[in-house]
């Protein structure tokens, strides 16, 4: 499945061999068939990210409680403080690791060094230290007041259990040279150190963009989720022929998106008509119900049962099941739009969430709502459609669309609009859909006179 990517830091965008231009940042997902030796590695190198990761966590604690106690007992700290730079953690652990440093391990027989090392892809090691020093900038820069949303803490000590096993390998070949990370047949993905794993589902696609220069892998994660490993290749691609970028075939006029109660997604353009509605959220409340049935039975077993254990792993496949169902639903609809549609309106969904009734609209609703302004957002710019997000405090179910008389209650549970002033009565989640597609910022500023 191809979804998008944190876009990679590089200045002048990468050109393949045969001329192509890789500037989408890009993801390919699939699930793997490892052999039981391929699984004991994936596990061991899961474990050496958590001790990495552990190692830097320890390190920089220790250093910031001893720079606080002499802050506390002097006034002015004597232990310098350490560099959580990539580089240096990725240095320092490089060093600690060969036996090169003052607190190296030491073996009984007096070799120096981590024993295991030779053991584990070094990538491994590595990015376990970027991700670590990324997770303290983060926390840093949260505490500065340097980054947005929810205030991020001192980041968490891996534990055995308690995160997802994970870990990363890069593809460190350049473009032209033999790729480490490679398909070597239609079902087996070729990884350094690894060698060649097994492929579940189809790899055509990512096979031929790779073929063609048009797709430039940097690194494949690994992830065991449910059970399961899955490997994912981020990486960019070339950009969309223009054939599939032209809007020739598509919506002319703008297309506005309501979150409507009973369907995923209800669009309309600024003639009135319905485009789509989208159901499938019985499907997610079902899938939902199902989940807090599993979590109510892992709430009534013994700690440590064997029972305990099942409705545990029952629990995790329900939710994943409930995150592949809504991912699942939410790229039909996000791809139905941007291969459509020019240009889309959007609800604003901080206020969404305040105003439609969590009964009706649940919480899985909401976060299917939010995925789909995700993949809009990544999905748009491949198309080339123009995206708004209406303003926070356009009434887009209490506007009438007929007359654009604005309501000033209008109760959760009525379907239909009804208009006062010119008797249009028309379903709800259309009537909103229609004023999210007329909505401009200069209508707001008339309205609201
Ligand atoms: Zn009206």
């Amino acid at each position: 499945m191809e979804t998008s990517a944190t876009p990679p830091r590089r200045t002048s965008p990468l050109v393949s061999r045969t001329g192509e231009v890789l500037s989408r940042p890009v993801t390919f997902q699939f699930a793997l068939d490892p052999t039981a030796e391929q699984r004991g590695l994936f596990a061991r190198c899961a474990g050496a990210r958590r001790f990495a990761v552990n190692h830097h966590l320890a390190r920089v604690k220790a250093n910031l409680d001893t720079r606080a106690i002499e802050r506390a007992e002097t006034g002015e700290p004597v232990t310098p403080s350490l560099s959580w730079s990539k580089f240096s953690f990725i240095n320092e652990f490089n060093a600690w690791k060969n036996g090169k440093l003052d607190d190296s391990p030491e073996a009984d027989d007096g070799a120096r060094g981590l024993s295991w090392r030779h053991e584990i892809p070094g990538d491994v090691f590595e990015s376990a230290s970027v991700d670590a020093a990324q997770a303290l900038a983060n926390w840093s820069d949260s505490k500065k007041g340097k980054r947005r949303g929810a205030s991020v803490g001192f980041p968490r000590f891996a534990a055995k259990g308690k995160v997802v096993p994970s870990f990363r390998l890069r593809n460190r070949s350049g473009l032209g040279e033999t790729q480490a990370v490679r398909f070597s047949d239609a079902t087996h993905l070729r990884l350094p150190v690894v060698g060649a794993v097994k492929v579940l589902g189809p790899t055509r696609q990512v096979r031929r963009m790779l073929e063609a220069g048009r797709l430039h892998i940097y690194s494949a994660t690994l992830t065991e989720r449910g059970g399961r490993w899955l490997v994912s290749l981020t990486g960019v691609a070339a950009q969309f022929h223009p054939a599939r970028r032209s809007t020739r075939d598509r919506h002319p006029a703008g297309v506005g998106v309501d979150r409507g109660i009973t369907s995923l997604a209800v669009c309309a353009d600024t003639e009135g008509t319905l485009l789509a509605a989208f159901e499938g959220v019985r499907e997610l409340r079902n899938a939902e119900a199902r989940l807090t049935c599993a979590q109510k039975a892992l709430a009534r077993t013994t700690p440590g049962s064997k029972g305990r254990t099942k409705a545990k792993s029952r629990l995790n496949r329900r939710h994943r099941k409930v995150a592949l169902t809504r991912r699942h639903l939410v790229h039909q609809v996000s791809s139905w739009l941007v291969t459509h549609c020019t240009s889309l309106v959007l609800e604003d969904l901080n206020v969404a969430g305040m105003v439609k009734n969590r009964s009706l609209a649940t919480s899985v609703h909401d976060a299917a709502m939010g995925e789909l302004s995700r993949q809009i957002a990544y999905k748009a710019k491949w198309y080339g459609v123009e995206v708004t997000y209406a303003d926070r405090f356009f009434a887009s179910s209490k506007t009438c669309s007929g007359c654009g008389e604005v309501k000033s209650v209008l109760s959760l549970g009525t379907r239909i609009y009804v208009c006062a002033s010119c008797d249009l009565s028309i379903d709800r989640d259309l009537n909103a859909a229609i004023n999210l597609a007329r909505w401009t910022p200069v209508l707001r500023a008339t309205s609201s006179t």
